[in-house]
Parts: C-alpha cells; structure tokens; sequence
C-alpha cells in the first residue's frame, strides 16, 4: 500500500504527528489540526499510564527520538505493524467518530509496548494463533486507561458467544485479560506487566500464563494454573460487574453490558436430565436448570460419562451462591451441590473444555 506526503506535522514530548489535507483522495485528508492535538494528548496520557503500570517506554525505531504517528486512509482504525513503522490512524474515521479516538489511540500505542518486551522484535509469532494474547491484551490497555472500548464486542462477545474457545479469539478475550488483571494479586507487579515479562523470558505464550499464575499470592497452590482458573473466571462471569472495578463504556459513552449466553432446562425431582455437548478448548457453557419450587432441600448431583478430553465442571447455586468447582478426565459422578428448591433458584451447571476440545454427556439429578 502506497501512502501520501503528510506536510504538515506536530510534536509532543514523545511523538511527531503528521497529516495532509490536500491528498487527492480525500479520505486521507484531516482539514482540522485540533483533531491531530486531541490526539498527541491521548497519547501521551495513554504512554505515560502504561510506562508507569508497566515499568518501561514503549518500542522506538533505532535512529528515532520520538514515535511516528500517521494519520491518512487506512483499511483498519489504527495500525501499530511492523514494530519499525510508524503508528498510523485511519483519518477518514478519525473525523466521523470522534469516540474512537483515545481507546483506538491507546491500543495501538500497547503494541508499540508489547515491541519493548520481545513480541515481534526478539519473538516473530505468528499472528493467527496468538491473537487472544496480542488483541486481547491491546484491548485491556483501552480499559486499563480510559475504561472505553473501540468496539462494544470486544467486551461483549465473551459473554454472548461463551461456547467459543478463548485461544482462538482476538480482541474480543478481553473479559478474561480483565479478569486476571483485576483479581490476581502480584508480588512486584501487576498481571499485565508479569505476563509481558515472562512473554519476552520464554516467547512462548502458555508457559508465560502459567508462569504469572504461579506468581499470584491469593490463589491456592492448587489454583495456580490456567485450567483452574479459566473456571473461576466462568463463574466470575455470572456476575459481570466484578470482572472490572468500573463501567465499561462504548465510543459514545454508554455502558456496555451483554448477556451472558444459557442454555435453560427444566429439573425435575427424580428425573435424570442428560446432555451431550462438545466443548472447544477454553471454552464454556452455561446450562441452567430451574428447579422444583416445593422449599425442600436437596442434592444435584453431575454424572458425566462417554468423555474424550478433560472437562471443567461449575456447579453454582443462585440461592446461597455456593459453588463447586472440579476437573475431571474420567466418568462418574464429578459434582455435588446442595439446593433448595425455592421459586427463583436456579442451578448453573457450567462446563468447560480444558487444554483441548472435548466432548461428554453429563447428567443431572436432584435427590
Ligand atoms: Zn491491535
């Protein structure tokens, strides 16, 4: 792709902007300068959030003092590749929408970020397979500094779609980054900073989760690892106000909130409910059974049987909030919760595929 003379430029602390408003295609053209300072100011809130969050300056081109910021015709919003290029916005979208600005500005500038701790510079992944990570975590950076996301999905999608495996996501991981970010707590740094340091140790993604994970202070021994935690963040998920301290807002400033994806079902007592699914790696579903509504107490217990992998099972109570939490790779009974069956309780039954995809029946009994 061919770019056109920008003539015009403006510099900040830390980055040179430059723009034309007089390209013969106008989508390449921003006639207002103030677009371009509002700009410089977002970035240097954003660079200067992250340098501290994340203990050093974002990746420059040798040769270069300060980031090169470009603003013409773009496929995309934003693109911050390859890390000796400079970041270029989209100013045919930098004009239309406004509210894209400061989180489009700032998940281009956490890639420059990710340059400065080995990701394409001393690591050449491949894109397609790491996207969770790289998008994801980019994605994070947005809400890290401003609570806004570029696009709705990338905080939605994880809700409405949870049966997707979350290593084969992009951006739209973010729930999960969040989760982590919010909930581990760290010797030295924070969950981003951990994961971004042991990236550039290993340059190999899984081994750096892990390694974060046995890091966090306030997870048992047992809970140190992704496959216990990706099921503690499917029940985190349920109640989607404690994967964020704050709001997480749309460009226009509104809240987004999604719903998160069931599959609803009938329990009757003493009736065996039973289920065959397949379930991507990383991935969950979210079954939920009403119940009886008699005020007796019982037990339901999870049978599973024909499985191939290894599933993660949540068993949750609406009522008392009480969970159950296990893994297994064999048949049999892997769940037991005790409920009441009231009017309004629900049993949540979530299972997830682990490491690879899986598949199982399972079936639920109240007694
Ligand atoms: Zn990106």
């Amino acid at each position: 792709m061919s770019y056109p003379s920008l003539e015009n430029y403006e510099e900040t602390a830390h980055f040179v902007l430059r723009w034309t408003n007089s390209s013969p295609d106008p989508r390449d053209n921003l006639p207002r300068r103030s677009v371009v300072s509002a700009t410089g100011t977002f970035l240097e809130t954003a660079r200067s959030k992250l340098v501290a969050l994340l203990g050093r300056p974002p990746y420059v081109p040798s040769g270069q003092e300060k980031l090169e910021v470009a603003f013409h015709n773009l496929p995309y919003w934003g693109q911050a590749y390859p890390p000796s290029g400079p970041i270029r916005f989209n100013a045919h979208k930098w004009r239309q929408a406004s509210g894209i600005r400061q989180p489009t500005a700032t998940h281009e500038l956490f890639h420059k970020f990710q340059y400065a701790f080995g990701l394409r510079t001393r690591w050449p992944i491949p894109t397609s397979s790491a996207e969770w990570y790289t998008e994801g975590t980019a994605a994070l950076a947005e809400l890290v500094v401003c609570d806004t996301v570029s696009r709705p999905q990338k905080w939605s999608k994880l809700f409405r779609r949870p049966n997707i495996s979350l290593l084969r996501t992009d951006y739209t991981a973010l729930p999960f980054w969040a989760f982590l970010q919010t909930t581990l707590i760290m010797p030295d740094f924070t969950p981003m900073r951990s994961l971004l340091e042991q990236f550039e140790i290993t340059g190999d993604l899984l081994t750096s989760v892990d390694a974060v994970l046995q890091q966090a202070t306030n997870l048992s021994p047992e809970d140190r690892c992704l496959d216990r935690v990706f099921l503690r963040f499917c029940l985190a998920r349920l109640g989607r106000e404690s994967l964020w301290p704050r709001a997480v807002l749309k460009p226009d400033g509104s809240v987004v909130a999604p719903d998160l994806a069931r599959e609803p079902r009938f329990l009757g007592v003493g009736v065996v409910t039973e289920t065959r699914r397949s379930y991507q790696a990383y991935s969950a579903r979210y079954h939920e059974y009403s119940l009886p509504a008699d005020g007796l107490p019982r037990m339901a217990s999870i049978t599973v049987s024909d499985m191939q992998g290894s599933i993660g099972i949540v068993a949750h109570d609406t009522h008392s909030t009480q969970s159950e939490i296990r893994i297994t790779t064999t048949n049999g009974t892997a769940a037991s919760i005790p409920v009441t069956c009231t009017p309004n309780e629900r049993l949540i039954v979530i299972v997830s595929g682990l490491g690879s995809d899986s598949t199982c029946s399972f079936a639920v009994q109240l007694t």
